[in-house]
């Protein structure tokens, strides 16, 4: 297939995700052959720095020579088996590593593919708990502004991102917002963790009158990235769990995106001193290379299931649950940390890059403003009301070589943990140069 041919055939026979497929009457589609490192590689051989991790995915690069080893590997011995009535090792040696990275707090590891699937998961196992419990009043939930957990329709009614939920409402059963802690609302003068705390003093109130009817509260820990990187101060979380415990709420941490090293700490939860009842993986979990998402819960709530009247069990099931390629992907990305001491490594990496940022006057751009940074996670807000910006930005930052793909006014940088010094510097000034582009391009720029 030549490559005009590949583009005019995608755009025939895939409907692409996330897309206006009119947009592509004047974006094209970029037809990517090959992976190496932080790099991508279209069918003309130009390289573009993965910046986003392929969506958040890929932790160590694409086609990281250990995790191509352990596939093959698994691929010679078991490709797939059900997970209902057999097991495998890789299935129970990934349970019980994760499992240990909690202290044993989350012993319990349940699985599936997809992000949204694991919120899925997490949202009927506490309502069922309760359930068991003799309490099947408490079925609803409660969500943060700006939250996004998942577009099935599950994880929609906890998810506050109009473009994906409006056209579904009559689908989607509406549960209460509460105020996000994102730090860029604070008041002239307060500090982070006061701002959280006058967030958690407004989660405090709605469970006084409404505990009795509420499942759970469920968030993304430190940072609210679909939002547009909105990053908290640690003491909501610490706030929260307490709070929920006082009012016997379960509190579902969505990790999918923050969760393997993404924030500073392989959980973003450690860096508040909590853990919550209920835990979501996917996204890097695999390195980026497969399909897999699970949920990591207490013995509290698996007790609660254990019993000899089937209606307690928890009878979710996923056709490739517990896949023994992707649980063999995931079980070579935590070698990769343990042996790499890839945590360690990333807090120099970071500040590096945030130097950077500094040096070559990313920082002080008079069109960028709340530049913050969280582990691997960079983000500005750019000084434009253009709508337009986000895809002009994207096929700018293409022209530069970078794979950016900014959510509205924000730009972020969420690459893979092997950035070296070369590649920082690319991303930089790459960054500077499309922004000069795309706000001459918008005509924003004396603006
Ligand atoms: C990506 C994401 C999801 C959904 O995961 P999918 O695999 O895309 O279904 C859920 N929650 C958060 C925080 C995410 O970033």
């Amino acid at each position: 297939m030549n490559t005009s041919d590949l583009l005019a055939r995608s755009l025939q026979a895939v409907w692409h995700p996330c897309t206006q497929m009119k947009s592509h009457e004047t974006l094209p589609l970029l037809p990517i052959s090959r992976g190496q490192g932080t790099w991508l590689f279209d069918e003309a051989g130009k390289p573009y720095l993965d910046a986003v991790s392929s969506w958040w995915v890929n932790l160590f690069g694409h086609a990281h020579p250990r995790i191509n080893a352990a596939l093959r590997e698994q691929l010679e011995t078991l490709e797939h088996v059900m997970l209902a009535g057999f097991t495998h090792a890789p299935v129970v040696e990934l349970s019980e590593r994760l499992s240990a990275l909690t202290g044993q707090r989350l012993g319990h590891c349940f699985y599936a593919s997809d992000g949204a699937s694991a919120v899925e998961i997490a949202l009927k196992m506490s309502q069922h708990y309760w359930r068991n419990l003799g309490q099947p009043q408490k079925n609803r939930y409660l969500h943060l502004a700006g939250s996004y957990h998942g577009e099935t329709v599950g994880a929609l009614s906890v998810t506050d991102v109009a473009i994906f939920r409006t056209a579904y409402a009559p689908l989607v059963r509406d549960n209460d917002v509460l105020p996000s802690p994102d730090a860029r609302q604070a008041e002239a003068g307060e500090t982070a963790p006061a701002y959280a705390r006058r967030c958690a003093a407004a989660l405090e109130a709605h469970l006084a009158k409404h505990h009795a009817e509420i499942a759970a509260l469920i968030v993304e820990p430190l940072v609210q990235c679909a939002a547009g990187m909105a990053m908290y101060d640690a003491e909501y979380l610490r706030q929260a769990r307490a709070i929920c415990d006082r009012y016997q709420v379960h509190l579902i941490c969505d990790e999918i995106a923050v969760g393997c090293g993404r924030t500073g700490t392989f959980f973003a939860v450690e860096q508040a001193g909590i853990w919550p009842d209920f835990l979501c993986l996917s996204k890097g979990i695999s390195g980026g290379y497969l399909p897999l998402s699970l949920v990591m819960t207490t013995d509290t709530v698996y007790q609660a299931f254990y019993a000899d009247e089937i209606s307690k069990a928890f009878l979710h099931s996923h056709s490739y649950t517990g896949n023994p390629l992707a649980c063999r992907a995931a079980l070579a990305t935590l070698d990769i940390f343990r042996d790499d001491e890839v945590i360690q490594a990333n807090h120099q990496r970071a500040a590096q890059l945030t130097a950077l940022t500094q040096i070559l006057g990313l920082q002080s751009h008079p069109k960028v403003r709340n530049f913050r940074q969280q582990g691997m996670i960079w983000a500005f807000d750019v000084m434009t009301e253009h709508p337009e910006f986000a895809r002009r930005a994207f096929a700018q930052a293409l022209q530069q070589g970078l794979l950016l793909r900014p959510i509205g006014n924000t730009v972020y940088f969420m690459p893979p943990y092997i950035l070296d010094e070369a590649a920082m510097q690319l991303l930089v000034s790459g960054t500077l140069q499309m922004l000069e582009a795309t706000l001459k391009e918008l005509g924003d720029q004396g603006a």
